[in-house]
């Protein structure tokens, strides 16, 4: 994965996309689980994740107790010494992150705990939440970061694009 490359495409389609996440706000196609289900087969034979991990350098997963239990388990050492070494509890919303980035579980651009990684890391880029159009504010955050989100938002959008008279249709925001 060329990483800078990314991050030049990230500049230059930011807008256009999460302007498209904006408008799902006010119009979503009918067959929008479909185009989004085959954009994502189409994303996944294009991006490998095993020459990427820019998630695991770039941001944190959320650690849940029982994620916190199962890791700390797995290295022989106490929860509370697991977040004592390596964790902050967020002050607004109480979940608990990494202290820095990357991850200090990623070795060599591999996860080193990934039997017992954090849920949050198994279900990243989170492609399949249901429906896809109220969370577009998690996929524009994950855009910036993820190639394989980036990719699906520009291929929903062009094949929405394509299909519908999209977004001309729609009135200026006031
Ligand atoms: S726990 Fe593993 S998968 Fe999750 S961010 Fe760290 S290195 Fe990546
Ligand atoms: S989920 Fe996204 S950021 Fe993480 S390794 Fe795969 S493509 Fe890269």
């Amino acid at each position: 994965m060329d990483l800078k490359k990314f991050k030049d495409t990230v500049v230059r389609k930011k807008k256009s996309l999460s302007g498209f996440l904006d408008q799902l706000e006010e119009l979503v196609p009918p067959d929008m689980q479909e185009i989004v289900e085959q954009a994502d087969a189409e994303v996944w034979k294009e991006i490998d994740c095993t020459t990427c991990a820019n998630c695991c350098k770039a941001m944190t997963p959320t650690y849940s107790p029982q994620d916190i239990k199962r890791i700390a388990a797995h290295l022989g050492m106490t929860a509370k010494a697991f977040r004592d070494k390596w964790l902050y509890k967020e002050e607004e919303t109480g979940d608990w992150m990494n202290r820095t980035q990357p991850c200090q579980f990623l070795v060599d651009d591999k996860c080193s705990i990934y039997e017992v990684r954090p849920e949050d890391c198994a279900a990243f880029p989170h492609h399949n939440l249901k429906p896809f159009d109220i969370y577009g504010d998690t996929y524009k955050a994950n855009l910036n970061h993820c190639p394989a989100t980036l990719l699906l938002v520009d291929k929903v959008k062009k094949h929405v694009e394509r299909e519908y008279i999209w977004p001309a249709q729609l009135p200026e925001k006031q």
